[in-house]
């Protein structure tokens, strides 16, 4: 399902970070990082899996004998060590990381497995390994972004698609279902959510499609996305059945400016807040402060929420190869509400837009 990367160098920029920052092992278990350094996904099972990976030394890949045909040899850049129902894995993760003082572990590793570690290493010092995991997997290599970009491009031919569609009269379940089908469609591995929110439900920015049936005259925000090699796609567009009220169009009209805006803000050694600032001062000063509730975006690449997050107090420097959604919204509680979503990369010279359809209020019947 990963793309063949050169996971030996991802490796080794994680050890040369573990040399600076004086860690002796890092240990990735179920979640994001696992198929970044490995091209592996484990399955979140009570069986470990754990690339176990030494400041100096081989990487390898402790993983249940059942599940080890799934892991693909990666060139040199870990071996496997599949462990039997009768062998306890701990231990053998334990075995491997000889006797260290201070072990990163991946954010989402079980904590019953942590806890089995710490007791097994009382005196090494545990801490997260997101802290080093994230400088890099928020740049990205140029082939990731051809992943990012194949994944964009694909939920804009979706979003073409739904151009097409009546939306009035369905429920927000069924037209949830066909997003869901077209992201499958246009060439994503998986759809991972398909958020359809009509009428007064569009005020909640995470609502989730339940059996209200769409009529006409309201906003219905679709935000969707699936994964393609890997890779995450997040996109949304704000949909109007028949004409808006000029309330509706004037918040819209500045809600399109605010993300223009952000968008035009990205480029490099711009702080990340800034982005978030620059959609910020559009919807304020229109008068609707109040109504945008949440960041501007988030990073996203392996997974849909990573770092950077372009978010007030985020100082973080844009660098070229950081991939981001842009995503402001207006939410008129009991009413309706509105969001425009795209991912971008932050370019040597300025923002690649990965998402190209229209992003005007799209009317439907
Ligand atoms: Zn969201
Ligand atoms: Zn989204
Ligand atoms: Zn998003």
């Amino acid at each position: 399902m990963f793309p063949e990367f050169d996971y030996s160098a991802r490796l080794d920029r994680a050890r040369h970070l573990m040399v600076q920052r004086n860690l002796d092992v890092l240990l990735l278990s179920v979640g994001a990082d696992l198929p970044y350094f490995s091209g592996y996904e484990a399955m979140p099972l009570e069986r470990l899996t754990a690339l176990v990976i030494p400041r100096d030394g081989t990487a390898t890949m402790v993983v249940p004998r059942l599940e080890a045909p799934r892991v693909e040899p990666r060139g040199d850049a870990f071996v496997t060590r599949p462990w039997d129902e009768d062998e306890n894995p701990i231990d053998i993760a334990v075995s491997l990381m000889g006797t260290p003082s201070s072990v990163a572990v991946g954010d989402p590793t079980w904590s019953v497995f942590l806890l089995a570690l710490q007791e097994a290493l009382p005196t090494a010092r545990f801490v997260s390994a997101t802290p080093l995991t994230r400088e890099l997997r928020m740049r990205k290599e140029s082939e990731e972004v051809d992943w990012l970009r194949a994944a964009a491009v694909a939920t804009d031919r979706v979003v073409a698609r739904l151009d097409e569609i009546r939306f009035s009269g369905r429920t927000e379940q069924e037209l949830s279902r066909i997003v869901a089908e077209m992201t499958l469609e246009e060439g994503h591995d998986l759809a991972t959510f398909a958020i359809v929110a009509s009428g007064p439900n569009a005020a909640s920015p995470h609502h989730e499609a339940g059996d209200r049936v769409i009529e006409m005259g309201e906003t219905v925000v679709v935000d969707f996305g699936g994964r393609l090699r890997g890779y995450c796609s997040d996109t949304t567009r704000t949909f109007h059945t028949g004409e808006p009220t000029d309330e509706v169009a004037g918040a819209f009209a500045t809600l399109e400016s605010a993300q223009a805006a952000a968008r035009a803000a990205v480029a490099p050694g711009v702080a990340a807040e800034h982005v978030d600032r620059a959609a910020r001062a559009v919807i304020t000063d229109a008068g609707y402060g109040e109504l945008f509730i949440h960041r501007t975006g988030h990073g996203i690449g392996v997974e849909v929420h990573e770092h950077p997050y372009i978010v007030e107090g985020n100082g973080l420097p844009l660098e070229p190869g950081m991939a981001f959604s842009i995503e402001p919204g207006i939410y008129r509680p009991g009413f309706w509400g509105m969001r425009i979503e795209d991912i971008v990369v932050c370019a040597g010279d300025g923002v690649d837009e990965l998402n190209r359809s229209p992003r005007r209020l799209h009317i439907v019947g």
